[in-house]
């Protein structure tokens, strides 16, 4: 399947910028430390195949769903991020979990996981722009000022996965729970039943897209907190009547669809049926047909009758896996140009290649290591979200 059969071109530019600075704890921006094999080296999958044989049971590859085929090849099992961290709590046997993905999913998978087992991300490089648009000092900043106001005590925060540990850790602290794209829906009616309103972090589309299309709240409901603005750009008055308090992030990836792509596909492929995932803008979810998470978009797909025609709005990694499983069926790309995720794309084969075969060596690399006060915390939001009804 290539990228025009996908109906997309390739974008000129890189969709988010790596910085180069060594900072272990921020999404983005941390170059690898290692020697890596040459991308052209002819023997990359068999030496990631006697790596992985050599290390047998000890080890334990996730793969997130928007990871790259050659990088997929080798994972013991695929998902989104929630789903792939709990595999790995349970494979207590697995000394080593190399983890496929992005930064904040490899700290979700040292937080579910035991003691004894060690999370290696192959690029350090690996982060997301979505949560690193909440950093935990903007976020204690905030919360100081909804104590100022007199709202605190009524405020209950529903954090995405797609947040950093620290994040998690804040809202284990003040309450609240995680929650997945699968049970936005759920964790916010939880929490308004718990308290008043919702600071709903990082995501502002999945916040709003809740709130509004599921709760039946209206868009005037919600405010957006912008972290760069003295009071988050809101007077006192709007932070009191709101219901939702949306963070102001979003995911690059799929922010980038927009309401004239839906028109165009629409133009362009009779038939065709729009399915996005509720990280997209309020506009694009309201204007495609169906909506949900990247689990439902999967099961969506496979459940559609031969001959069907689906203008994706997701990543492009999963969109051209499921058109190249799904033959029988006409699969599109929703944008015209190239949208993957660039940082979820810097685990490449030799990566790989490089963390398992420095495993095999005895040498942990790249190891994400989340501190005991801040794993404490987190799983106490984690636990709250598989205490919601239906988990
Ligand atoms: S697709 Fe978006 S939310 Fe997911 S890792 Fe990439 S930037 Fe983050």
């Amino acid at each position: 399947m290539t990228m025009n059969e996908l109906g997309v071109e390739p974008s000129p530019l890189a969709l988010l910028l790596l910085g180069q600075q060594r900072d272990a704890d921020s999404e983005r921006g941390t170059s690898c430390p290692g020697e890596l094999p040459a991308a052209s080296d002819p023997s990359l999958v068999a030496r990631a195949r006697a790596a992985k044989a050599a290390l047998g049971d000890k080890v334990f590859v996730l793969g997130h769903h928007y990871q790259r085929d050659e990088v997929i090849e080798f994972a013991d099992v695929t998902g989104d991020s929630f789903k792939l961290a709990r595999e790995a709590a349970a494979r207590p046997e697995a000394s080593y979990v190399v983890f496929c993905g992005v930064h904040f999913m490899a700290e979700s998978a040292d937080i579910l996981t035991g003691n004894h087992q060690q999370v290696v991300l192959p690029d350090l490089a690996a982060g997301c722009s979505m949560a690193d648009m909440a950093t935990a000092e903007q976020v204690a900043e905030a919360w100081d000022v909804l104590t100022d106001v007199g709202v605190a005590d009524v405020t209950v925060p529903v954090s995405y996965m797609n947040s950093s540990a620290a994040i998690k850790a804040f809202t284990g602290r003040h309450g609240g729970t995680i929650c997945t794209s699968s049970n936005a829906e759920v964790a916010m009616r939880w929490a308004l039943d718990k308290g008043e309103k919702v600071l709903f972090l990082p995501d502002q589309h999945l916040g709003r897209n809740t709130a509004v299309l599921r709760l039946g709240l209206r868009l005037d409901d919600c405010v957006v907190w912008n972290p760069r603005k003295p009071n988050g750009g809101l007077t006192d008055e709007q932070i009191r009547a709101a219901k939702i308090l949306l963070w102001k992030g979003h995911c690059s990836v799929h922010g980038r669809f927009s309401r004239e792509c839906v028109d165009e596909v629409r133009e362009r492929v009779p038939g065709v049926t729009v399915l996005v995932h509720p990280e997209c803008t309020h506009e694009v979810v309201t204007t495609a047909d169906l909506v949900g998470s990247t689990e439902f978009i999967i099961r969506t797909i496979e459940a559609a009758p031969a001959g069907s025609a689906w203008a994706i709005g997701t990543e492009l990694n999963l969109v051209s896996r499921l058109a190249k499983a799904h033959p029988d069926k006409t699969i599109v790309f929703l944008d015209k140009t190239v949208c993957f995720c660039s940082t979820m794309n810097r685990i490449d084969l030799p990566h790989l290649v490089w963390a398992l075969e420095s495993l095999v060596d005895g040498h942990v690399v790249n190891r994400i290591d989340v501190d005991d006060d801040t794993t404490h915390f987190a799983k106490v939001a984690l636990d709250q979200m598989l205490a919601l009804p239906g988990n």
